[in-house]
């Protein structure tokens, strides 16, 4: 215990001495405390914010493809230190080796795409109605961004928030999750060790009551970009109203999986099991639940019952050949009992799993699937989080449509079918930011990761996602 890691707030280009409390890290797959992290107040955040806005003009001012190379090392030192991030982050959020080295990997893929926006920033000039008058719209940087952060994918979403706000002029302060803040630190030694000018990236660790609130009702703040639950989201919504600050919102997600009569079953079986027990069914774009056509209800029923039965699961420290990890912590482990006892209790019948798994420690959850499902159910509504898979039967693709649409979440969903009018007729009927044909989950780090209804407000990736990060400044210029 006395040799853990105590991480620092990283402030103006300064690991700075905590003086207050801390909060302990600790394992979810064992309970082992991992490192002490500092609980910031809201001083901590104002000095963080003044070092953001202090050093904002300088850095703006700079050629983008200077900042760019900042982004350029700091992934090449990611890639220098993979399995060290990648056990950094199983530690704490408990995914399984594998993955954590996919997030890695991925981070440093996303920082070198977003590096290579450099040159490609545009502007533009637009004919105007006046005789001698052109009319430029400059793109500049929105000032200083606060990112907050969720703990599912907590290496890759430092990126997603600093990438595109550092390469178009933009610094930051980042607040990592309570749960998964030591992969954050980790990475700030990098920012660190290459240099990066002062006050440009920021940390500061502490609750969302105190932390997260702080940046977001702070008017030095340009924009908010939170990823994180509805309720959260619509929190920071509230406090950002107070002084119009630019909210962009990556929220929960209810992904409606639509296996149709013509689908490849096995394709659709293999394709929904991986989502769903993908980082133990915590990701905002895997499917939560399945619409099946009734002509393939059984067949699907029975091997996608089998697939999640056959799912290992465990420790995945001391296993690497495991596909699953344990729950983040305990009280999301109970709060998917508590959803699976409630289908059940409305009508859901248990195909398999259903019970908190019997290990020696850890938030282990069995692989679940749940039939005879229907839209009222709460497990149908909400989203779970966990490795549970509610199943309805449908007779046609547009009663699918029709509760998918009547979902509150809008982020994504998927198809199974092999006929392209199928295909093409889901593509517009569907009311969701993103769909995936014939495959579940991940986005591609060039896309545009975006949600419909309470899934948010503005997206990431991308060109549109970068562009999220600048606003348009518009002169009109008479000769
Ligand atoms: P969460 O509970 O909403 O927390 C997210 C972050 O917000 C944490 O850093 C949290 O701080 C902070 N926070 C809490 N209360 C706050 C407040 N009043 N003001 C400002 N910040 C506050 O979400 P989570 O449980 O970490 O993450 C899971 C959720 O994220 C799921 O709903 C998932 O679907 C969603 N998600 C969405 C996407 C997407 O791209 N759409 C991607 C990943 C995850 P603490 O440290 O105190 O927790």
């Amino acid at each position: 215990m006395s040799n853990i890691p105590v991480y620092q707030n990283y402030i103006n280009g300064q690991f700075v001495q905590h003086s207050a409390n801390y909060i302990e890290v600790m394992n979810p797959a064992n309970g082992d405390v991992l490192s002490k992290v500092p609980s910031a107040d809201k001083v901590e955040v104002e000095q963080a914010i003044h070092a953001a806005k202090q050093a904002q003009p300088e850095w703006a001012s700079r050629p983008a493809i200077e900042r760019a190379q900042y982004l350029h090392k700091i992934a090449e030192k990611i890639r220098q230190n993979i399995d060290r991030f990648a056990l950094v982050i199983t530690q704490e959020q408990g995914k399984v080796l594998s993955l954590a080295k996919v997030e890695v990997n991925f981070t440093a893929d996303y920082l070198d795409y977003m590096a290579s926006w450099a040159r490609h920033i545009e502007g533009e000039i637009i004919t105007s109605d006046r005789k001698g008058e052109n009319i430029f719209l400059f793109r500049k940087p929105l000032g200083v961004v606060a990112g907050i952060l969720p703990w599912n994918f907590p290496f890759f979403l430092i990126a997603r928030k600093m990438a595109p706000a550092l390469v178009t002029g933009n610094t930051i302060v980042i607040k990592p999750s309570e749960e998964t803040p030591n992969n954050c630190f980790e990475f700030t030694q990098l920012l660190d060790e290459v240099g990066l000018p002062k006050g440009v990236f920021n940390v500061v660790c502490g609750s969302g009551r105190n932390v997260g609130q702080a940046l977001s009702s702070s008017e030095d703040i340009n924009m908010i970009s939170f990823t994180g639950s509805v309720e959260t989201g619509s929190v920071i919504m509230s406090a950002a109203a107070k002084n119009i600050t630019k909210v962009n919102l990556e929220l929960g997600g209810k992904a409606p999986a639509i296996v149709l009569d013509d689908a490849d079953i096995d394709l659709a079986v293999s394709a929904i099991k991986a989502s769903r027990i993908t980082n133990t069914g915590q990701v905002c774009n895997c499917a939560e639940l399945v619409y099946v056509h009734a002509k393939v209800a059984d067949e699907f029923i029975r091997k996608i019952s089998d697939a999640m039965a056959s799912t290992r699961y465990g420790d995945p420290q001391l296993d690497p050949d495991i596909e699953m990890g344990p729950l983040v912590n305990k009280s999301c482990l109970n709060k998917v009992a508590s959803m699976v006892e409630q289908a059940i209790a409305e009508g859901a019948k248990v195909a398999t799993g259903a019970k908190v798994a019997d290990t020696d420690s850890g938030y282990h959850y069995q692989p679940t699937v749940l039939v005879n499902c229907h839209a009222d159910m709460e497990i149908m509504r909400k989203e779970i989080f966990g490795p549970v898979l509610p199943i309805q039967i449908v007779s046609s693709l547009e009663e699918a449509i029709e509760l998918a649409n009547s979902l509150e979440y809008g982020l994504t969903s998927s198809v199974y079918t092999q006929s392209l009018s199928q295909a093409m007729r889901a593509i517009e009927l569907l009311n969701y930011g993103e769909t995936y044909i014939n495959r579940e989950n991940f986005e591609a780090i060039q896309g545009f990761h975006a949600g419909t209804r309470k899934s948010g407000i503005g997206g990431a990736d991308g060109k549109h996602g970068l562009y999220e990060f600048t606003q348009t400044h518009v002169v009109y210029m008479q000769n």
